[in-house]
């Protein structure tokens, strides 16, 4: 699972100098679940998130925190399952569409999730960006829709749990 960086980024440091990806990047989901998966991580949430969460299950916070969430260190985590690909994400659907991985919360899912890839650690370099697309392995980054700056900056202002 890609596991998000803490550190928060300024939407207007953004914009200060025009950065590399400034004509733009391409980016369309294959729903792989590459991203969602493997190695062990970390989805953080914030307190609204989780009750959104909750809501989509059709549980209570507490039970959604019980259930659905571990601790690592001082915060909360969404849980992981061991599967042949590695450690799912707990919301990670393998079954319902052959060949594909799909999140089963999608349109509650955190922030983290949402504005992937448009992290600050993912979009530091040409380089961070390519490294994190073999090591997911992404196929989505760089090919599909090409999402424009303001895209990208909005998608990065959000993109660090809080
Ligand atoms: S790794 Fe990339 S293509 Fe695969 S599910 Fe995640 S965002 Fe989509
Ligand atoms: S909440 Fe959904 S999008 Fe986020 S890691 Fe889990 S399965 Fe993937």
């Amino acid at each position: 699972m890609v596991e998000a960086a803490v550190a928060t980024t300024d939407p207007s440091s953004v914009n200060a100098a025009a950065p590399w990806y400034a004509d733009g990047l391409r980016f369309t989901c294959t729903q792989c679940g590459n991203c969602c998966s493997g190695a062990p991580g970390a989805v953080w949430f914030t307190p609204t998130e989780a009750e959104a969460m909750a809501l989509a299950v059709g549980v209570s916070v507490d039970v959604f925190l019980d259930q659905y969430t571990r601790r690592l260190g001082a915060r909360r985590s969404l849980k992981e399952l061991k599967t042949k690909a590695g450690l799912d994400c707990v919301f990670l659907d393998r079954d319902s569409m052959p060949g594909k991985a799909r999140c089963s919360i999608y349109k509650s899912r955190p922030s983290q999730c949402r504005t992937w890839p448009w992290w600050s650690e993912v979009l530091e370099s040409p380089a961070a960006w390519e490294d994190t697309k073999q090591r997911t392995p992404c196929p989505g980054m760089g090919n599909g829709t090409l999402h424009s700056l303001v895209t990208i900056t909005i998608g990065l202002s959000g993109s660090s749990p809080v």
